[in-house]
């Protein structure tokens, strides 16, 4: 069944058919087998936040199934390597594999490349000895990286950074920090944005540049590892770049023009959340549907009472909503065009409308919605989270007026 007119090109189609029983065939079977140690908080990290090594092991096992089978690297740019597939591809995929795999069987969520861990359009002007040196490891998913664009005084203003990158010779000498940047605890290279001239940057005009850095470079430091909301371990780090040494290859596409590099990973990351919201929305929709046919209360299923119903079809509005915008700005963005006013309107819609889905879908199952066991409280977390990750509610808000009020009224 579906309710979307789009169809998806036959070759997209087998890749979800293929999606479906890599999740089958190298997911499921790792969660049954591991089941105590994937689904115990408590025995997933290291006293110091990090994955123990054993769940790390496992998170790489998927990552390199994965690029054996070439599902990892499908929607990463022809030119390092990857499969070349555009936007519609990676927001379909990744909303089959949340909707397969839901919160419980994450492990799943590792098969693709994801735009900030691995390869992705953001290394597509890397040069050509970075690509000998570090391509072969981040294409099989032997290894991965990290996006640190962040600083504790830049957040929404990115721009604002202060790291910075100063010509030493024929490369740069790179001092600062980085805040809140996933994958970092574990990632071989960091993808780096960092002032090269002071007065642009001031002036917003350019004067940032990105740089590829591997994670061993000598005063590369992880500072901690920040545990968000209500686990002990974590994926975000602080880092600290004390004057490390940046040679020629390491810049990725040209000196000063690195901005455009940091928007075009966070615009990847606004497709990557609406397929997020759209796939865990449905998982747990129908998981709530189900229960409400079995549940009984005062001698009667629960779906009988609209109360417990009502808000659901609110949330499968929304989420059908949400599923189309997407469909919708990831075509504009692969025919070339800019959309930012539809990518802001699309994600911003597709996170508020997410947190409210789970929030009702957790309602319905009443007291077991609250424990572990349902994977509830994971995808509220999940879904907050990405209320402010990848451009904040008020930001996107900010992109859309800005855009309508300069006669971009096309709706
Ligand atoms: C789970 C998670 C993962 C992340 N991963 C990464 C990562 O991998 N790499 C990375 O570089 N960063 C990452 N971030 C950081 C993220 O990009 C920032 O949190 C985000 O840009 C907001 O910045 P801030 O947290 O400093 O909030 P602030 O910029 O301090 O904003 C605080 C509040 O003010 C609002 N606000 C700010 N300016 C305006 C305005 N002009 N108008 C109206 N409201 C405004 C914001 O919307 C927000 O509600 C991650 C964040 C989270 C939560």
């Amino acid at each position: 069944m579906t309710a979307i007119a789009y169809e998806y090109p036959e070759d997209l189609k087998a890749i979800l058919e293929g999606v479906r029983m890599f999740i089958r065939r190298e997911v499921l079977p790792r969660h049954e087998k591991h089941e105590k140690l994937l689904t115990d908080q408590r025995r997933l990290y290291l006293e110091d936040g990090r994955f123990t090594p054993e769940v790390w092991n496992l998170v790489s096992e998927v990552r390199k199934a994965s690029a054996e089978a070439g599902f990892y690297s499908l929607c990463a740019p022809t030119e390092i390597g990857g499969g070349g597939f555009g936007l519609v591809a990676y927001f379909a995929v990744w909303e089959e594999i949340f909707r397969s795999c839901g919160m419980k069987h994450w492990l799943g969520h590792q098969m693709v490349s994801h735009w900030a861990k691995g390869p992705s359009p953001v290394l597509r002007d890397m040069t050509e000895e970075a690509k000998e040196r570090y391509l072969p490891g981040l294409m099989s998913g032997e290894t991965t990286m990290c996006f640190g664009l962040s600083e504790p005084g830049a957040g929404s203003d990115a721009a604002a950074i202060r790291t910075r990158a100063v010509a030493d010779g024929d490369g740069w000498r790179l001092s600062g920090g980085k805040i809140w940047t996933t994958n970092s605890p574990h990632a071989d290279y960091v993808v780096v944005f960092a002032v090269t001239d002071p007065e642009r940057a001031a002036q917003r005009a350019g004067g940032i540049s990105t740089f590829l850095v591997p994670t061993k470079s000598k005063g590369f430091v992880i500072e901690k590892v920040i545990r968000m909301w209500g686990s002990p371990g974590g994926d975000e780090a602080v880092l600290h770049f004390d004057d490390i040494r940046l040679e020629p290859h390491q810049l990725v596409g040209k000196l000063h023009r690195g901005f455009a590099t940091a928007m075009l990973g966070v615009n990847l990351g606004r497709i990557y959340n609406s397929a997020r919201v759209v796939g865990i929305g449905r998982w747990a929709l129908e998981m709530a549907l189900e229960y409400a046919k079995i549940r009984k209360a005062f001698d009667k299923p629960i779906a009988e009472y609209q109360g417990v119903t009502f808000p659901l079809a609110e949330s499968a509005m929304q989420i059908h909503a949400a599923h189309l915008m997407s469909l919708n700005v990831a075509q504009l963005i692969d025919r070339g065009l800019p959309a930012i006013k539809e990518l802001s309107m699309t994600k911003a819609f597709a996170v508020e409308a997410g947190v409210k889905a789970i929030d009702r879908v957790i309602q319905t199952h009443g007291a077991i919605g609250m424990t572990n066991e349902m994977f509830l409280t994971d995808a509220y977390i999940t879904m907050r989270k990405i209320n402010v990750a990848d451009g904040s509610n008020e930001i996107l808000r900010r992109q859309i007026v800005r855009q309508l009020l300069g006669g971009d009224t096309a709706l």
